[in-house]
């Protein structure tokens, strides 16, 4: 169930043995047993929690064009305010890392200077501090498929859908479409094939197929990023289908020992992950919200 945030939570103060703050556990009984004993440890010891989280849908919101989905400015804030208080934040997205940086304005704020982005599921990474980004090579194969989509498309009548190149992917939005609900099913097992045939996977999103090289996924990310640190707390917020991986690479964290804190970022157009949550946020605006309210917490300590 989806808990309601106000537009900026203020956390109510509480000594770490006692009861979590609302703010960081919604209202009612929406935080799992697991979440809560996370929670503890990270309010107990910020100074080795990772903050791991996806972009689109979880701290942007979703947008017809995915070149103008800018970060919400209240989460940026938030990110930044927690930049001093926890181990690290680290962006994990499929896009390239570099147009991430630039919707989030990420290379603009003081706060932000330790941040990392994961791009391309993490086969590009861009560091704040000496703003230096590295990427694998790209696939040969994505330049391949690339030339084939426009007549794909034309064939199924749905040129109309607007390609993505995102260098070790390509993104099919079917968003701006009369029907974009149509159009996707119609283009899913076309580009599954595309993908097969090319020896790449098709990743479906939000109105969006994604085809990219097999190998990693947000669970790799997440599983170097902390084992990279030594993160002995994790926090992951994601709200689509391609976070997945990241949550299982986190519920696997936790049976090993690492406590770790899974958010979903709610939307009446995806609650997919909503099930395998500790908490879930109303979507950009809740997850700021709760990062706020993470950040008043862990500064009034
Ligand atoms: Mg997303």
């Amino acid at each position: 169930m989806a808990v309601g945030y106000p537009a900026r939570a203020s956390a109510t103060l509480v000594g770490v043995s006692d009861e979590l703050p609302s703010s960081l556990v919604g209202t009612g009984d929406t935080l799992t047993d697991a979440g809560r004993d996370a929670l503890q440890a990270i309010i107990s010891d910020p100074a080795r929690t990772l903050i791991t989280l996806d972009f689109d849908g979880t701290i942007a919101p979703i947008v017809a064009d995915p070149e103008h989905a800018h970060a919400d400015p209240d989460a940026v804030d938030a990110l930044a305010r927690l930049g001093d208080l926890v181990l690290g934040i680290v962006v994990i997205t499929g896009r390239p890392a570099r147009t991430a940086v630039r919707l989030g304005g990420f290379d603009r704020h003081a706060g932000l200077d330790r941040m990392v982005v994961l791009g391309q599921y993490g086969a590009e990474r861009w560091d704040a501090h000496g703003d230096r980004f590295g990427a694998e090579p790209e696939p040969e194969a994505i330049s391949e498929v690339e030339a084939e989509l426009p007549g794909l498309l034309a064939g199924l009548g749905l040129s109309g859908a607007r390609i993505e190149h995102k260098g070790r992917a390509i993104g099919v939005h079917t968003r701006e479409l009369p029907d974009p609900g149509e159009a996707f099913d119609a283009l899913r097992p076309a580009l599954d094939d595309l993908a097969r045939r090319h020896q790449l996977k098709l990743e479906p999103g939000k109105f969006v197929l994604e085809i990219r090289a097999d190998g990693s996924d947000k669970g790799d990310a997440v599983r170097h990023i902390v084992a990279e640190t030594g993160a002995r707390q994790v926090i992951f917020i994601g709200d689509d289908l391609g976070d997945l991986p990241a949550f299982d690479a986190v519920r696997d964290l936790r049976e090993h020992g690492t406590p770790g804190l899974l958010i979903c970022s709610a939307s009446h157009e995806e609650d997919a992950l909503t099930i395998h949550a500790d908490l879930v946020a109303a979507g950009p605006r809740g997850v700021a919200a709760w990062l706020g309210a993470l950040a008043d917490q862990l500064a009034a300590q």
